[in-house]
């Protein structure tokens, strides 16, 4: 190959959602700049034509923004703190310059965590002191680290204390960072060779031949930890596995691809991956129309519910509920009235082409790395947003569902334990009404329609094909709960303790006697639907049946009291 000579070089899709992941970020950066080389896409990946130093430079420039985006950013705190400002020399200006303190945010900092690192020259301290002295500039006090320059740049040494001095500056590095500030930035090798004879083996991850091969690194794919991971899916400890040059890079540019969610020292990561490359091209600019920039990159989408999240399957259903929002219904504000659900748009999103599916990781940090806690597919995309466009449709608000599972009595973490295993369930499209049954008997709220109404129109849409309770069962126990809840909250002899005696009961008889009972206690004010007598009820369906009763009644009890307080 000689200089000027055309070139191909091509990325190719993994099959490997992380990986995958990076190769679409890798596309979208390289759409945005200007280059020298013409990028062809297919349905399996994409190549670059160009020069070598052409494609080099494409891929390089590509780099460095996703690392000013993502990797080397200054969250608000960072830049609000202009005293812990660190500053380099620029010799062509001739001047110092400050600049916030950076870091790695969200996925990226999950792939990579590390300090920033000098990026021009640094120039090392002839001399540093110990510890801070106190300083006195033009009426100011304050204490800093004092260094001398060495000898050859001993001309600078009086401006750069005047700089200090001026912007309270502290000295925290081993010497003065020259040309340029220091970055987050982890190290690439782009190796483009066409040379067969040399190959020294295969890459774990795409298996190409490769003539230079990396030791992964959780900066490739934080499940696959070299020598220093926690969690591995590597049973050769000892012998890491290889990767080449380009898995490495994708691995990087997963971030741009993903969304997350921060709560503490937990993040939720949620990829959106298909089988087509095509189509992950194709569905990224409508997803990403949920994307919210967070000054302090907590999070980067705004699912718009009150309160807090703190578990893997209450966050997963936030993020898929803004994307219904925000993708599906076009709701960019705070709309929440019912809009009808674009089907083309769903259909589009969800089936077109392939499925699409979302990668749902969730990492702990735990000193300076993250360990993956769990890791799991959501391929159930179109059912649930015909769930929630159904639900909707019926005058049920899932912010309102979702604000009521929070349960009041409880603190932090432990607020949202019921609402996780409830939303994890929804997720996996089995049924909550036992979950549902124990949080409204277990907390405190008295308002509780929303969530009934959600139960009643959730529980036939699972249950299609359910042997346990038919849809006329559940119509039965419902319309007895609803009498019991009424009679009993507007009965003078009524109490709640009536129905908790009433869910006590563990067998179909218990039950009815209990029922006998408050027909005795409670006279014409109630009367038991004649089919609860005629097999609606019966010993396979005793438990749901009572659950659903209970519900209902504990609703319709609140309803009655509140209406006979006012
Ligand atoms: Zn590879």
């Amino acid at each position: 190959m000689t200089k000027g000579e055309k070139m191909h070089l091509r990325f190719s899709r993994a099959g490997h959602f992380w990986l995958d992941s990076g190769l679409v970020g890798l596309k979208k950066i390289l759409d945005e700049t200007e280059k020298d080389v013409i990028i062809q896409e297919d349905a399996d990946g994409f190549f670059l034509e160009g020069t070598k130093n052409a494609v080099i430079a494409a891929i390089e420039q590509a780099y460095d923004i996703l690392i000013d985006q993502y990797y080397n950013i200054s969250t608000q705190k960072q830049k609000e703190d202009t005293r812990a400002y660190n500053f380099y020399y620029d010799s062509k200006e001739g001047r110092f310059y400050s600049f916030p303190k950076k870091k790695s945010c969200g996925i990226a900092e999950v792939i990579y965590n590390k300090a920033p690192r000098p990026t021009g020259q640094m120039i090392k301290w002839a001399h540093k002191s110990e510890k801070k002295v106190e300083i006195y500039y033009q009426g100011k006090k304050f204490k800093r680290t004092i260094a001398r320059l060495p000898d050859s740049y001993a001309h600078l040494q009086d401006s750069m204390d005047e700089f200090l001095n001026q912007n309270e500056l502290d000295i925290t590095t081993a010497g003065l960072l020259y040309d340029a500030p220091y970055a987050v930035k982890p190290k690439i090798n782009i190796k483009i060779t066409n040379d067969n004879k040399k190959i020294k083996g295969h890459c774990y991850f795409c298996g190409q031949p490769s003539e230079v091969l990396e030791e992964a690194t959780q900066t490739t794919f934080p499940l696959i930890t070299g020598t220093s991971g926690v969690l591995s899916f590597n049973s050769m400890a000892q012998n890491p596995e290889k990767v080449c040059w380009k898995c490495s890079l994708l691995g990087k540019f997963v971030p741009v691809n993903g969304f997350y969610y921060t709560s503490g020292d937990n993040i939720f990561i949620f990829l959106p991956y298909s089988s087509s490359f095509e189509k992950m091209i194709d569905v990224f600019d409508s997803l990403h129309e949920a994307e919210y920039r967070d000054p302090n990159f907590y999070r980067n989408f705004d699912h718009g519910l009150d309160g807090f999240f703190y578990h893997t399957f209450e966050v997963a259903f936030a993020f898929l509920f803004t994307l219904y929002k925000k993708v599906l219904l076009h709701q960019k504000g705070g709309e929440e009235d019912f809009t009808a659900l674009d089907w083309e748009e769903l259909l589009d999103l969800t089936l077109n082409k392939a499925p699409l599916e979302f990668y749902t990781m969730h990492a702990r940090k735990e000193g300076n790395t993250f360990s993956i806690k769990t890791l799991w597919p959501f391929r159930e995309s179109v059912y649930f947003y015909r769930l929630l466009d159904h639900v909707e449709k019926n005058g049920v608000k899932i912010k309102e569902v979702i604000r009521l599972f929070y349960d009041p009595q409880e603190k932090n973490e432990n607020a949202t334990l019921k609402r996780n295993r409830i939303c994890e369930r929804i997720l996996k499209k089995k049924s909550i009404l036992d979950l549902v049954e124990i949080f409204v008997y277990g907390s405190e709220r008295t308002y509780i329609k929303p969530i009934v109404d959600f139960l009643l129109i959730y529980e036939p849409e699972i249950r299609k094909d359910d042997s346990v309770m038919t849809r006329e069962e559940q119509d039965t126990a419902v319309a007895l709960g609803r009498r019991i809840g009424v009679a009993v909250g507007k009965s003078e002899d009524g109490k709640k303790g009536d129905l908790y005696a009433l869910r006590k009961s563990r067998k179909k008889v218990d039950f009815l006697e209990q029922i006998n009972r408050l027909q005795f206690k409670l006279g014409s004010d109630f009367i038991v639907p004649p089919d609860v007598y005629e097999g609606k009820l019966n010993d396979n369906n005793f438990q749901e049946f009572k659950q659903f009763c209970m519900i209902a009644a504990l609703n319709s009890f609140n309803a009655a009291t509140s209406e006979t307080k006012k």
